[in-house]
Order: structure tokens, then C-alpha cells, then sequence
């Protein structure tokens, strides 16, 4: 059978869609097939970090997502009283990707401006109403079998991604299990329409109250949301009806100030695919990983899965790399999710408490921690790549490289738009690494760095290094000179 494209998604949700793009700009050819005629339009995310949206420009969609979006610079968990537990600082300023550190969004505008801009893509295209059901993988690639309103139809590609979302059928299909890391709870969410901004809190908040766990934050410009956890004997039914939700929204006085625009109610879990890999088939976004949102974490590693993969089926299809190359997938992305859903859980155990002496046995420990100036708080990072394809052992493998950036005419350069896609090797040395085919060589001499050169040189000097290789999504490789960095990246 001829194949109908090199890598076959199923799921055109934001991970499904971004993954496409990106592929597509490593010269692959795309289809996604997308069980729904439109986009979920259920409340979902609401933040995502600064290195999605660098993922965003890459693709072309940043500025789109940043017009809307709002910066939060604080995150507050607080006990009934209004006393503090733990306050995270999320920067209203830049975050090291050069865009602001924490942004509140709407996701399906989000997703709709993923859309647009995949169907201005020759080499991608996306098909709605097309329901997975099926699959077999030979040596060739893997054929997929979709129930569609013209009935049933196969496609084949070289490799299958299912971003297919929690309820995955392509993680079904392929036996893949998850680990329970053990959360389960029933939450319904709101969101709003703002009349009035003044009557709202500026931060996000975590309201520990025992008698409703209650979540009120920012969203993308105009809209508001909140979150109150069930309590034990209520019903879906019952919580999601309008007069109930404003009796919840009374103790917040903004009657008049918002006007509800859409509600539901969702279990918040905890749960990691053992596998993300099975030969030809991967897993990415909530297909392979799902947790609590009290991080606001779970598109941003969607997101992230789909910025490391991309390069890596990219190479693999242009037969520059082996097909071992996917086996880093996993090892280099499941460390990074199992540490934010570790943070994700310690925030979502710290709310979740509805029994009063339990309440006011944490309220007490933490309280008393932050009297002595520790417990949790401060700023929120992530690990960095530890193993996979990086150089181990030269300073700053696997970090996530900044992006520097400054004001030209009143508008913001970035390096990115600069170095454009692919690798880089970023040397002192005007002749830093010689020609090496795939590899964007970089000196900071080059007149177009010099907005950057300051930034730079400095990263290189904290680490010692001559040179420094960025892998394409923006995680660093290796340092050291640039010759051996070079010939290490292509052996
Ligand atoms: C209340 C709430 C708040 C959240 N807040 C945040 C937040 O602030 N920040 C954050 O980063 N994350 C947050 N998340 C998580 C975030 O919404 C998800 O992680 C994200 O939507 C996952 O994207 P995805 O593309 O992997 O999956 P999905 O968005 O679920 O997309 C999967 C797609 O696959 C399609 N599909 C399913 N089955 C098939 C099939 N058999 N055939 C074809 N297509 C199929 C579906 O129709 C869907 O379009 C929140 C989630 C919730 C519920």
C-alpha cells in the first residue's frame, strides 16, 4: 500500500495541531485526523509558560496568542481566613524563552489560531470527522483505519501519533497502561464574561477552604474563571445548574461585574503512560500523560512533547538519523512531566481538603513553615534534560537555552527570528565549526547577533565553554569547542 503521508495524528486538539505544524516545518508531510467537526469548546486550559509561546512563534502564532492573552504575576494558595500557605511568583516580566514568564489564556482561541494557520501549510492538512479506530504496523509504516461520513477509510504513514487525548483509542489499541499516581477528584469549572475587571482579584488564587476548595483566576483578556471542588453527596447535575452556581459565586460580590459563558465538571487525575513509544506508534499531550490543573501544566507538556518529537521524526525522515533516535523521547520528556505532576499533586493535596481538623492541622504547619521562611513558594522550574541526546558531561547538557532578545525601532528582536529553525552552533569564533551541513553556524561577531552578543557571551562565559550546540527545540546539547561539538551531534 502507497503511504498517504510520512506521520499520520490522530487528534486535532492543540498537541495534534502544534505537532503538525512543527513536523510540517521539517519538511514532512502531515495528516491529522480529528474525530470532531470543531473544536471542544468546554473550559480548559487557562496558563501557559513562556516556552510555549517560543514554541508558538516558532510556528508563527505568537503574536496571535500573546494579543489576548494576560500576565499573572502572582499565585496565592490561601487559607478561608485570607492568610497565605504558599505564593508562587510567576513573573510579570520575561521569562528566560524572552516572552512573559506565565500567561493566562482562552484555549479554543488558542487552538483556532493553530487551526488557521495549519491549513495555510502546503505539506499539512487537517480532517475533521475522521474517527480512529484501528490499526496494524509492518516494516513499512502503519496503516489506521478511521470511521468517516463517507464511511470507512485506511491511511498509511511511515509513523503514527496518537494525540488522541485522555480517552486515548490509539493508547487503547495498543495496550499501553498507565500509572496512577493516585488523585482523583470531581471539580466544576466556570468561566466568565468580564464587564467590570475592577471588581476582580489580580492574582490567582487557591482558596483552602475546607468547606469549598474553591480555584478563582485570570483567562485571556475579557473572561474569568473559577473552580469549586464537590463536596462529598453532590452531583454533576446538580453543581453545573445556574442558580447553584451563583449562590458560588455570591461570597465573590460580582453580580453584575461577570455573566457565566460555559461550565463543566471533570474528575482531575494523575496519570502516566508506562510506554510513549511502541515502534512506529508514539503518544504525545494528554495521550500519554494527564494531571491535576493546578499547575497549569498540562497543554504546556502537551506542547512540550510535540517541540521534542518534531525534530526528532523530522531527522528520522530525511534519513539524517536512525530510527533509535525516538527511544530519547521518553527518556528525555517523562522526568520533566513526572515533576511537574509531583508539583501539580503537592498543590492540588494542599486544596483538596475538606475534613476541618485536617484543614487546620495544614494550615498550621504551613503557616508556621513560612514564619521560619521555608515550605513551598517562591519561583516554579522544572527539571532540565538529563539523559538522551545530549552531550552528558559538558556544562549546561540538556539545560533549556534562553532567548535573547531586545528593542529594535520600538519592536522586539528575538534571537529566534533571527537563527530561524534546526540546530545551532553559537561560538566566539568567526570561524566557529566550519561548514557543517544542517547546522546553522553562529558567531557573535555576525552583525545580525549583535543585539544579542552581550546575552550571549555571557551565557557562554557562566559556563566556561567556546561554543554552544542548541538542539532545534531550544534544549541545549552540549558545550565546548565547536568543531568536537559538531562532530558529536552528527555521529
Ligand atoms: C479544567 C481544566 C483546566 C486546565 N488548565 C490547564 C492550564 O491552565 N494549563 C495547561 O497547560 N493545561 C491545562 N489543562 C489541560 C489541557 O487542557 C490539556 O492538557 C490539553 O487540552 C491536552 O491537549 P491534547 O491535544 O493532548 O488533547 P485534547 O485537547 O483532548 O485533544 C484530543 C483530540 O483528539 C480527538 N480524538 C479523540 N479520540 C479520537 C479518535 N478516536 N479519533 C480521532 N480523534 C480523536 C478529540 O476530539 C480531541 O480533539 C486543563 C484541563 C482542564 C480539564
Amino acid at each position: 500500500m502507497a503511504l498517504d503521508c510520512d506521520v499520520l495524528i490522530v487528534g486535532g486538539g492543540p498537541v495534534g495541531v502544534t505537532l503538525a505544524l512543527l513536523l510540517q516545518d521539517e519538511g514532512a508531510s502531515v495528516i491529522v485526523a480529528e474525530q470532531a467537526a470543531d473544536i471542544y469548546p468546554l473550559p480548559r486550559a487557562a496558563h501557559i509558560d513562556h516556552e510555549i509561546v517560543r514554541v508558538f512563534q516558532r510556528i508563527g502564532v505568537a503574536d496571535e496568542v500573546m494579543a489576548s492573552s494576560r500576565c499573572a504575576d502572582r499565585y496565592d494558595f490561601l487559607t478561608a481566613a485570607g492568610e497565605v500557605l504558599m505564593s508562587f511568583d510567576t513573573g510579570a516580566g520575561p521569562g528566560p524563552s524572552g516572552w512573559p514568564a506565565s500567561n493566562m489564556i482562552h484555549q479554543p482561541s488558542i487552538e483556532a489560531a493553530l487551526r488557521l494557520r495549519l491549513a495555510t501549510k502546503p505539506r499539512a492538512e487537517l480532517r475533521s470527522g475522521w474517527t480512529f479506530g484501528a490499526m496494524r504496523a509492518d516494516d513499512e509504516g502503519v496503516a489506521a483505519d478511521f470511521s468517516t461520513a463517507d464511511g470507512e477509510q485506511t491511511l498509511k504513514a511511515r509513523y503514527l501519533v496518537g494525540c488522541d487525548g485522555a480517552r486515548s483509542a490509539v493508547r487503547d489499541v495498543t495496550g499501553i497502561v498507565f500509572d496512577d499516581l493516585q488523585f482523583d477528584e470531581p471539580w466544576l469549572v466556570i468561566d466568565t464574561i468580564v464587564h467590570d475587571a475592577a471588581r476582580l482579584p489580580r492574582a490567582n488564587l487557591q482558596i483552602c477552604d475546607p468547606a469549598r476548595p474553591t480555584t478563582c483566576v485570570l483567562m485571556g483578556e475579557g473572561r474569568h474563571r473559577w473552580e469549586f471542588m464537590l463536596l462529598p453527596g453532590e452531583t454533576a447535575e446538580q453543581v453545573v445548574d445556574d442558580a447553584f452556581i451563583a449562590d458560588l459565586l455570591r461570597p465573590w460580590e460580582v453580580e453584575g461585574a461577570v455573566t457565566l459563558e460555559r461550565k463543566a465538571v471533570y474528575r482531575f487525575h494523575a496519570l502516566i503512560a508506562r510506554d510513549w513509544r511502541q515502534g512506529r506508534v508514539l503518544l504525545a499531550g494528554d495521550a500519554a500523560h494527564q494531571m491535576p490543573p493546578f499547575a497549569g501544566q498540562g497543554l504546556c507538556s502537551g506542547i512540550r512533547d510535540a517541540a521534542n518529537v518534531s525534530w526528532k521524526l523530522g531527522a528520522i525522515i530525511r534519513g539524517e538519523a536512525a530510527e533509535s533516535l525516538l527511544d530519547t523521547y521518553q527518556t528525555e520528556r517523562e522526568p520533566n512531566v513526572r515533576a511537574i505532576i509531583d508539583m501539580a499533586l503537592m498543590m492540588g493535596r494542599t486544596v483538596c481538603i475538606t475534613d476541618p481538623p485536617a484543614a487546620a492541622a495544614r494550615d498550621a504547619a504551613m503557616l508556621g513553615q513560612r514564619q521560619r521562611g521555608g515550605g513551598p513558594g517562591g519561583g516554579l522550574s522544572y527539571p532540565p534534560i538529563s539523559a538522551g541526546r545530549i552531550l552528558v558531561g559538558s556544562a549546561a547538557a540538556g539545560e533549556y537555552f534562553p532567548q535573547p532578545w531586545s528593542r529594535q525601532e520600538g519592536q522586539p528582536l528575538r534571537l529566534d527570528d533571527v537563527l530561524g529553525g534546526g540546530p545551532w552552533l553559537i561560538g566566539r569564533s568567526p570561524r566557529a565549526g566550519g561548514a557543517h551541513p544542517g547546522l546553522r553556524l553562529a558567531c557573535l561577531a555576525e552583525p545580525e547577533l549583535a543585539p544579542f552578543a552581550d546575552d550571549l557571551a555571557g551565557w557562554l562565559d557562566r559556563r566556561g565553554a567556546a561554543a554552544v550546540l542548541v538542539r532545534p527545540d531550544r534544549y541545549v546539547f552540549g558545550t565546548g569547542e565547536a568543531d568536537d561539538l559538531a562532530r558529536a551531534w552528527m555521529s
